[in-house]
């Protein structure tokens, strides 16, 4: 797929641009906070609706206005799809395909497929596992819009079940839990219902990203260390059924009942989940230099590329904010080498001198200031 023009208006630090994308590599060069990076999240959003940076949409909109919009054409093999995105200080979002605006926001995402790497993602072996269950939901909702739907019906049962576990806490009566436990079925049962969907879709995309995960790894780093990457749910999962893995969630739940009425918050289900990244049996969080931890995280974004272009049978675009200067010449060469024209790729940086004359000559390069 191809990102052709992007024109945002009162998005960050942007006033109103317009960009027209001509070449399959873009450079975007400027000194610090000049607004590089804003760009590849307005791109990001687009893809995702969601931006890395965590940020909330009063921050996305540029200081003393209302509203933002992004509006992208792309071209994709089945045509030239036409996306806008408004972003409003209120929260409120909109969203439109081809000048029609849409009812659900899920039909909106799987138009155009992102890959974003920046320098933030070395969390994603070193924070905690909440970093890798936001990345997996990322990548779910590209492979398969539904999940971010799933997902917001799972969020959605645990908060009102969170509300109402944070209400009666400590307030067990002289009939201890039994009363409590019967107004929390209704809550249990559905939060057995949607989790077990989001456990088994994230357990399937990582069974199909760890084995091209650990390829990359051993391509790049060149040695007989063993990635693997596990689902590890705290509902197990080792039936097949869903209905199997509801009645172990719902289980779970009784089992850990004391505990959640004392605590007053849910501690079954997805939300407390773990991607298990581990090298040679070790876990990568304990292993290894910071290098080894970068040759991780470009193994997993590049297994991330090959799977969404497996899944949605085009190339997704490559989004690079700041990532090259981090890698050694060998890591930047093997990266460079697998985009070549291959993913569409934005990449900032503060200076060119980290882009041989082959690149510079076949890129376009944007040169940005204060929101220009
Ligand atoms: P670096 O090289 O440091 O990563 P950058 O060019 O990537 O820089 P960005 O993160 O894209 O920088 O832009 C940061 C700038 O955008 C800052 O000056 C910040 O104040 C400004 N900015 C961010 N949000 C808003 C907003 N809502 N309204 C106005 N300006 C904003
Ligand atoms: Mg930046």
């Amino acid at each position: 797929m191809y990102l052709k023009t992007l024109h945002l208006r009162q998005f960050r630090n942007y006033e109103e641009q317009k960009v027209e994308f001509t070449a399959a590599k873009t450079i975007l060069v400027g000194n610090n906070a000049q607004g590089k990076s804003n760009l590849l999240e307005a791109v990001e959003l687009l893809a995702t609706l969601r931006s890395h940076r965590m940020a909330r949409d009063r921050d996305l909109v540029k200081e003393g206005e209302a509203i933002a919009q992004i509006h992208a054409t792309l071209e994709r093999q089945t045509g030239i799809s036409d996306l806008t995105l408004t972003l409003r200080r209120n929260g409120r979002r909109s969203v439109a395909l081809n000048g029609e605006s849409l009812r659900r926001q899920m039909d909106f995402l799987g138009v155009l497929n992102a890959v974003q790497f920046s320098s933030l993602d070395l969390e994603l072996v070193r924070g905690g596992p909440e970093n890798r269950r936001n990345w997996l939901d990322t990548l779910l909702i590209q492979l398969e819009p539904v999940y971010a739907h799933i997902l917001q019906q799972y969020n959605h049962v645990l908060r009102q079940r969170n509300a109402f576990l944070k209400k009666h806490q400590d307030s067990v009566g002289a009939q201890g839990f039994a009363p409590l436990h019967q107004e929390l079925a209704v809550w249990d049962a559905q939060l057995a219902t949607t989790g077990t969907r989001v456990i088994r879709r994230r357990d399937r995309a990582i069974q199909r990203l760890a084995p091209i995960a650990a390829a990359w790894h051993a391509n790049i780093s060149g040695s007989t260390e063993v990635l693997q990457i596990k689902y590890a749910p705290n509902v197990p999962l080792e039936q097949n059924q869903p209905e199997e893995v509801q009645q172990a969630f719902l289980t779970k739940i009784q089992q850990r009942a004391v505990a959640e009425s004392y605590r007053g918050t849910t501690l079954v289900g997805p939300h407390r989940d773990e991607v298990e990244l581990a090298i040679n049996q070790t876990p990568a969080r304990q292993y290894g230099s910071q290098g080894q931890q970068r040759t991780l995280v470009l193994a997993l974004k590049l297994a991330e590329l090959q799977l969404i272009e497996e899944v949605v049978k085009e190339p997704p675009l490559l989004l690079l904010d700041d990532v090259l200067a981090e890698l050694d010449p060998y890591r930047q060469n093997q990266l460079l080498d697998t985009i070549q024209d291959r993913f569409q790729t934005l990449i900032t940086t503060t200076h060119l001198s980290s882009f041989d004359s082959q690149w510079l000559n076949s890129s376009q390069i944007l040169f940005v200031k204060a929101g220009e």
